[in-house]
């Protein structure tokens, strides 16, 4: 049998149980991936779905992945356009019986899946992206709790968590097939930006990137042990994890991170701080249940959605509103492609309850922005931000002076970035 490994947001080798399944099952396994368009044209608003620190940062774990594919004959494949005509092409070239892809839980990356099978296509799907496997959860996955807490206690008491699975050590490849390109930033039509000195980290896309960050931030520097303390940091590298851009295209699985931190809680710390970072896990963990309970309900964009921007939206998304810790972060934002999760809080609390505009704009905004751009933990929590998704509360208003004054009592933060 051959098949065809089809990676979207799952770009590591290790623990990768899709990779382990096809090099299982296969006598012949090709990668592929699509910088697919519809990911890479403009929003409803006239901003690029995706801009180029995270399209970079894509192109970067591309490139590792080829050279780990490489050292074990294999070969990634990778396109630009329409996903499913360039699967097609390649099926004319290679004739694979089955496609390996992840079990995905969102609207479009399901819709390109039916495409596929509509198309003919045999699709092997499997679930890769949470601590919690959907089919080990202590409840059917339509009775998933609307409120976090009900869901964390659960999984917690009841729910085991997979063992990580190995690289694969060759990749069942015979024919002498070259990597292709990578398409360059000007092929996506979007702009070189320089790398800004002020970033919290200079993120390079990769699975061996995302060890390299998390070796870091175990094991060198040892800051596990005091994350609970630093985590609503504004300033650094060290504040807290900066995991979130390699777990959102999966260069780094969160099973793998959960087994990390067992680890170090056994030779080095066991205390609050290395379970919260298990806790702030489990966060994403049930915004991607939620959404593969709810489906299109997920997203709360109401279906007479505003089409246009306004002067406000556009001053917030410049970080020219006037409120400087507003402005500050929003600035971050747009020069490096990063904010902290206190940042996100304030700024997404600001545009809605305090400028009183729609908070799908700003969803949107973050989605062209953000290096680390996971759809569910995206939506996820701007809808709870704005009182209409998971746990609503009309209530849930910052007070961005009362923060600033707290997170940021000399304002060095905003100096940072203001000036
Ligand atoms: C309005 C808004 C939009 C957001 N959009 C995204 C997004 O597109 N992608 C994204 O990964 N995170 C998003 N977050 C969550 C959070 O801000 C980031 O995950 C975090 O700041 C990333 O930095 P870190 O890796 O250092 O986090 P750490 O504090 O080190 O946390 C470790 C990991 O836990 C997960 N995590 C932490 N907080 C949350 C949370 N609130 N929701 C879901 N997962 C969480 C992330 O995977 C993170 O990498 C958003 C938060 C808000 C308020």
């Amino acid at each position: 049998m051959k098949a065809l490994v089809w990676l979207r947001n799952e770009l590591r080798l290790k623990d990768n149980p899709l990779i382990d399944k096809a090099c299982r099952e296969a006598e012949e396994v090709l990668f592929f991936y699509c910088f697919d368009e519809q990911f890479y044209q403009n929003s409803a608003w006239g901003f690029p779905r995706t801009d180029s620190f995270r399209a970079q940062f894509i192109r970067e774990a591309l490139t590792d992945l080829q050279l780990q594919l490489k050292e074990r004959s294999g070969v990634l494949q990778v396109r630009q356009g329409n996903t499913i005509q360039e699967i097609q092409k390649l099926s004319e070239e290679y004739h694979f019986d089955t496609i390996y892809c992840a079990a995905e839980c969102t609207y479009e990356e399901q819709e390109q899946e039916k495409a596929l099978e509509d198309q003919g296509f045999r699709l092997k799907r499997i679930w890769q992206s949470t601590i919690y496997h959907p089919k080990e959860l202590p409840f059917d996955i339509v009775q998933l709790p609307k409120v976090f807490t009900a869901f964390r206690k659960k999984v917690e008491k009841y729910s085991p968590i997979r063992e990580c699975i190995a690289a694969p050590a060759k990749i069942p490849f015979k024919k002498n097939l070259e990597p292709s390109p990578i398409p360059s930033l000007a092929d996506l039509e979007l702009e070189q930006k320089a790398r800004e000195p002020r970033s919290a980290l200079a993120f390079k896309g990769g699975e061996t990137a995302a060890w390299e960050r998390l070796d870091h931030y175990f094991w060198q520097a040892d800051q596990l042990k005091t994350y609970k303390e630093t985590r609503n940091g504004l300033i650094g590298a060290d504040y807290s994890s900066k995991l979130s851009p390699w777990l959102a295209i999966g260069c780094i699985s969160p099973q793998s991170i959960y087994w990390e931190i067992k680890k170090y809680e056994a030779e080095v710390k066991k205390n609050s701080s290395t379970y919260w970072l298990y806790f702030e896990l489990m966060w994403r963990d049930f915004f991607r249940l939620s959404a593969l309970k709810l489906g299109r309900h997920f997203f709360k964009v109401p279906r007479n959605y505003n089409p246009s921007t306004s002067k406000k939206f556009e001053a917030w998304c410049r970080g020219e509103t006037g409120q400087d810790f507003v402005d500050a972060n929003m600035r971050e934002l747009r020069l490096s492609g990063f904010m902290s999760n206190r940042g996100r809080q304030n700024v997404a609390s600001y545009l809605v309850k305090d400028l009183g505009q729609d908070w799908y704009l700003g969803a949107a905004w973050f989605e062209s922005q953000l290096i680390d751009y996971d759809v569910c933990s995206n939506y996820g929590n701007w809808t709870y931000i704005a009182g209409i998704g998971n746990d609503p509360r009309e209530n849930r208003w910052f007070n961005v002076k009362g923060q600033a004054d707290r997170y940021d009592p000399n304002a060095e933060y905003r100096q940072l970035w203001l000036e």
